[in-house]
């Protein structure tokens, strides 16, 4: 089985879209603005979205099942304030929810959370319990830096963020560490800000003991761990320094990297780098990058091809990148899975 922990939903029907301008047209005067039941999409309509785009690329590369989420750089909890982004939150994850439960054996949901810039992450509490509980979510996406690029929230590490690790355990649920749209200009949002991200989360957690506090805690850093792979032996070294034990004890029992990457060389080095135990498969499709490569004549994010492809990969690697992984870093993925006969 071919699990893909990272898909979002960028094809949903412009009615969503036209929804949230909206909403934050009118964010100086809420009571103006769109209520939640204005939205109306069809079965018919988020069928069509899924079935023309995500799964007729699914059925092309192979690939069985996608963790699916929300749009990422559509999150943007930046805008407004926190009823705005619980409003926002709850929309997106219910067409997820929808679409999981239209395509169960093909999309399991991932949750958005209601973030909001210096607001008590314990607010988007609800909203994860709902999901979890409630839609059959497997997962959340957690960001680090809900200002969209001006980093105001304390690190990862922190007690700010305690309450969301303590409910992440209790449930058994992961997070993938998922920043959405930069409104700094000096960072292209999946360019540079996504990458940042993923390497400032790695690296919040090296200087830190968060996971002594939550040994069971699981992170997924996407887009194949941001630089960290490529400067494995600058992390190691500044563990060294910091009088951390090896990154193998100290965050890899924890932290778990995608294989977004979306060449044959950096899929190559990430398998070198990275223990096997620690790579999901994953694409991120239809997302950042959607054209064919020149070099190759394949789509950039057509991920499996290089895992197919790198050298140093057994048989048995690419089962555990593509399933044994997943079912282990998502719990309740697998039970999901064993509760429907795999
Ligand atoms: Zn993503």
């Amino acid at each position: 089985m071919i699990i893909d922990c990272h898909g979002h939903y960028t094809t949903a029907p412009k009615a969503l879209e036209d929804w949230r301008n909206r909403q934050i047209a009118a964010l100086n005067h809420p009571a103006q603005g769109p209520k939640a039941s204005e939205l109306r999409i069809s079965d018919e309509e988020l069928r069509e979205s899924i079935e023309t785009n995500q799964l007729r690329k699914m059925r092309e590369r192979g690939s069985d099942l996608t963790i699916f989420s929300p749009r990422a750089s559509f999150m943007a909890h930046h805008i407004g304030n926190f009823e705005t982004s619980a409003t926002w939150a709850a929309l997106c994850n219910e067409l997820c929810a929808r679409v999981a439960s239209l395509f169960p054996d093909c999309f399991i949901g991932a949750a958005m959370l209601p973030q909001s810039p210096g607001i008590d992450p314990r607010t988007s509490i609800p909203e994860l319990e709902k999901c979890v509980r409630q839609y059959g979510f497997v997962a959340i996406n957690l960001n680090p830096d809900p200002s969209g690029g001006h980093w105001k929230e304390p690190p990862l590490s922190d007690r700010h963020w305690y309450p969301i690790y303590e409910k992440m355990v209790e449930l058994d649920v992961p997070a993938m560490i998922h920043v959405s749209t930069s409104c700094n200009p000096c960072f292209h949002t999946t360019g540079a800000h996504y990458l940042n991200a993923d390497t400032t989360a790695f690296m919040q957690c090296l200087t830190a003991d968060l996971f002594k506090d939550f040994p069971t805690l699981k992170f997924v850093i996407p887009h194949g761990g941001g630089a960290v792979p490529y400067h494995w032996g600058r992390f190691r070294g500044l563990a060294q320094e910091l009088k951390k034990p090896l990154l193998k004890d100290h965050l890899l029992n924890n932290i778990f990297f995608d294989t977004c990457v979306y060449h044959q060389p950096g899929i190559d080095l990430l398998a070198r780098v990275i223990p096997v135990d620690n790579i999901l498969f994953a694409s991120e499709m239809i997302g950042a990058v959607r054209g064919i490569d020149p070099e190759t004549g394949f789509y950039y994010d057509d991920t499996r091809r290089y895992i197919e492809a790198a050298p140093n990969l057994s048989a048995v690697d690419r089962a555990r990148i593509y399933e044994g992984n997943a079912r282990r870093v998502y719990p309740r993925l697998d039970a999901a899975l064993k509760a429907r006969g795999h």
